[in-house]
């Protein structure tokens, strides 16, 4: 069986990432199953509605940089004062079992994996403007003044950033950008490089002696 895929998805903070990976999760917008979201820890706490062991792991410092001494994490950075980190396990095993894995990290993040994974596929997404992200950032109001002024203030350095990845999608309407997404991970899929060992395994079901063109 074929190993999994490394997809990565950056954005600056606010420009909706969450809600267009959540698009293409719920709307099956690739198949079932072939896909699924890294859960990764944070030292960052829970925002309201967040869950531990869903958005995050809510871990504290000290635990993290334990995890970080047993090199537990294929990339962790410090974002806005807090350390974020993919965890191996969160990994590792779904890319052995054949299923393709998307991060949601930052920039410095997709830095690491892209050198240690040179083969993941990079999806760099957008706001439309400086002042769409802002009034997006305000309007969600899930952080304080002071860290959503530290946020935009980061974001005009992030978005430089964008020409490490593959793809660059626009989030204009979530559902688009989501369409798009799954777009890229299609495309990215069915690259005749990926699928060259189910291809043999299905021509090995053809009969050799009938190999012959129809001329
Ligand atoms: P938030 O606090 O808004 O959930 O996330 C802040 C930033 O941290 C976002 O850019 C998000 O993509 C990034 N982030 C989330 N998880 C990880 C991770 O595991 N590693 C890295 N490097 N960045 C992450």
């Amino acid at each position: 069986m074929a190993v999994g895929r490394l997809f990565i998805v950056s954005a600056p903070s606010g420009a909706g990432k969450s809600t267009v990976i959540r698009h293409l999760l719920e709307q099956d917008l690739v198949p079932a199953g072939s896909l699924e979201l890294s859960v990764s820890h944070t030292t960052r706490l829970p925002r309201k509605g967040e869950q531990n062991g869903r958005e995050y792991h809510f871990v504290d410092r000290a635990d993290f940089q334990e995890m970080v001494r047993d090199d537990q994490f294929l990339e962790w950075a410090e974002v806005f004062g807090n350390l974020y980190g993919t965890s191996r396990r969160a990994v590792e095993p779904r890319l052995r079992e054949g299923i393709d894995v998307l991060l949601e990290i930052d920039v410095e993040g997709a830095r690491q994996v892209l050198e240690r994974f040179p083969e993941a596929c990079g999806v760099f997404l957008l706001p439309p403007s400086y002042q769409e992200l802002e009034r997006r950032l305000r309007h969600r109001a899930l952080d304080s003044p002071q860290v959503i002024d530290r946020r935009l203030a980061v974001s005009s350095w992030e978005i430089r950033r964008y020409e490490s990845y593959d793809y660059v999608i626009v989030n204009r309407d979530a559902a688009y950008a989501a369409q798009a997404l799954a777009a890229a991970i299609l495309e990215k899929r069915h690259r005749l490089s990926s699928q060259r060992d189910e291809v043999l395994e299905i021509l090995r079901g053809f009969p050799a002696e009938e190999c012959q063109s129809p001329q």
